[in-house]
């Protein structure tokens, strides 16, 4: 079996939702018996020979691209959000941008659009890349970063995505950020900067504090929806604050 068909195998798995698998101790070839030993004398022997180390190929194909991926996820099926879905989002602009955002989930215009961040809190997003790297003295335009989302698919009336949506859905946004390899990443509110990094705080908690994605830094900021909520005028402060370190740290 090589490594392509093992790695087929293990994403049928992780679709079903298994998470460990477990390889028979190799068979080992016959030893003759041993004299018998006087039995008070004998050592107490271990009942199940230790487990050996299984090391799986990744889950990624060698020479994985955005296309390739874009095809494994074909008309996706693998969890409850596509049965709402008008249009798969998978993601949006340079393949080879030093810098990724990670938003949460395609809301109502991006289910329309199939393109991440095109409504109100993507229009405030694409302002606040801009408006901060013009004053940054950075050339940076939205078109210039690549953005995506934890869930490729609209939760319904906009929910928060469950731990299973994202964790199917875990293996593309990986391999996204595989392919790309960004210099850093910049998750957009608690849902992301949780999925990638793992950790349990609120938002408030991690932002504008450089955490990880395997050995990618991740700086975590506000999520623009919040942003556009009215009285978060320091919230704003704080995440323009972040965006300033995250692009002096990747364009510098
Ligand atoms: N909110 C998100 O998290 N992602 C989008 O693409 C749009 C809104």
């Amino acid at each position: 079996m090589d490594a392509d068909l093992v790695r087929r195998y293990l994403e049928f798995y992780q679709d079903l939702g298994v998470k460990s698998l477990y390889r028979r101790t190799p068979l080992t070839v016959a030893s003759p018996a041993p004299a018998p030993q006087p039995r008070l004398q004998s050592t107490p022997q271990p009942a199940t020979p230790m487990p050996t180390p299984v090391e799986l190929p990744p889950l990624a194909p060698q020479d994985d691209t955005l296309l390739r991926i874009l095809e494994d996820i074909g008309d996706c099926r693998r969890c409850r959000l596509h049965e709402g879905r008008n249009k798969l989002v998978f993601g949006v602009g340079n393949e080879k941008s030093p810098l990724v955002f990670v938003g949460e989930g395609p809301g109502a215009d991006e289910d329309a659009q199939g393109i991440p961040f095109v409504g109100r809190a993507g229009q405030l997003l694409t302002q606040m890349i801009e408006n901060t790297a013009r004053k940054e003295g950075i050339p940076l335009q939205r078109a210039d970063v690549y953005i995506c989302n934890v869930v490729k698919c609209r939760p319904p009336g906009n929910r928060t995505p469950e731990p299973d949506e994202m964790e199917i859905c875990g293996q593309f946004v990986s391999r996204q950020l595989s392919v790309i390899r960004p210099k850093a990443i910049c998750a957009l509110g608690g849902t992301a900067a949780r999925a990638l990094t793992g950790h349990k705080e609120g938002v408030t908690k991690m932002r504008g504090k450089w955490l990880q994605w395997k050995d990618i830094p991740v700086m975590v900021t506000y999520h623009p929806s919040y942003l556009l909520r009215p009285y978060n005028e320091h919230a704003k402060r704080e995440a323009w604050e972040d965006l300033k370190k995250v692009l002096h740290f990747v364009y510098d």
